[in-house]
C-alpha cells in the first residue's frame, strides 16, 4: 500500500534503521523512541491491525516476528526485561495502520500501561 508508512519502510522507499530484515518480517529502531530500547517488528504484508489477524494466512509472520523479537531482546541486552506491545485501534493509542510489535526495554516499565 503506498499511503502506508511501514509499506513504504518494508519496500526501502522511506529509510529506517534496520535491526533485522526476514522473508517475512522486518524489524527498525522507532524514530520516537520511548524507552532505551524501542524497536518496530512489522509483517512485510499489509494487515492493518491485530484484530484483522488471520491464522489461514497470517501465522509464519507472527511466529517469525516472536522469534525475532526474543532474539532481538537478547542482542540488545534485555536479560532483565523488556516488553512487545501491540496497540490496536484508536483508544489504544495505535497511530501506524501497519501491524507493528513494540519491543522497549532498558529502562523500568510502569505497570498498568497509561
Ligand atoms: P502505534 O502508536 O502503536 O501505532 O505506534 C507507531 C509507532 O511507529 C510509534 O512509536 C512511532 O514513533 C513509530 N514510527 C512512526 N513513523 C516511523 C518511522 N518513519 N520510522 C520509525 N518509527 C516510526
Amino acid at each position: 500500500m503506498t499511503d502506508c508508512i511501514f509499506c513504504r519502510i518494508a519496500s526501502g522507499e522511506i529509510p529506517a534503521e534496520m535491526v533485522f530484515e526476514g522473508d517475512e518480517v522486518l524489524a527498525f529502531r522507532d524514530i520516537n523512541p520511548q524507552a532505551p530500547t524501542h524497536i518496530q517488528i512489522i509483517p512485510r504484508k499489509h494487515v492493518a491491525r491485530i484484530a484483522e489477524f488471520d491464522p489461514a494466512s497470517d501465522a509464519s509472520w507472527l511466529v517469525e516476528a516472536v522469534s525475532v523479537a526474543a532474539r532481538l531482546a537478547v542482542s540488545e541486552g534485555l536479560d532483565t526485561g523488556f516488553r512487545l506491545v501491540v496497540n490496536n485501534g484508536a483508544l489504544a493509542g495505535q497511530s501506524v495502520l501497519h501491524v507493528h510489535l513494540h519491543l522497549l526495554g532498558g529502562r523500568q516499565l510502569g505497570w498498568p500501561p497509561g
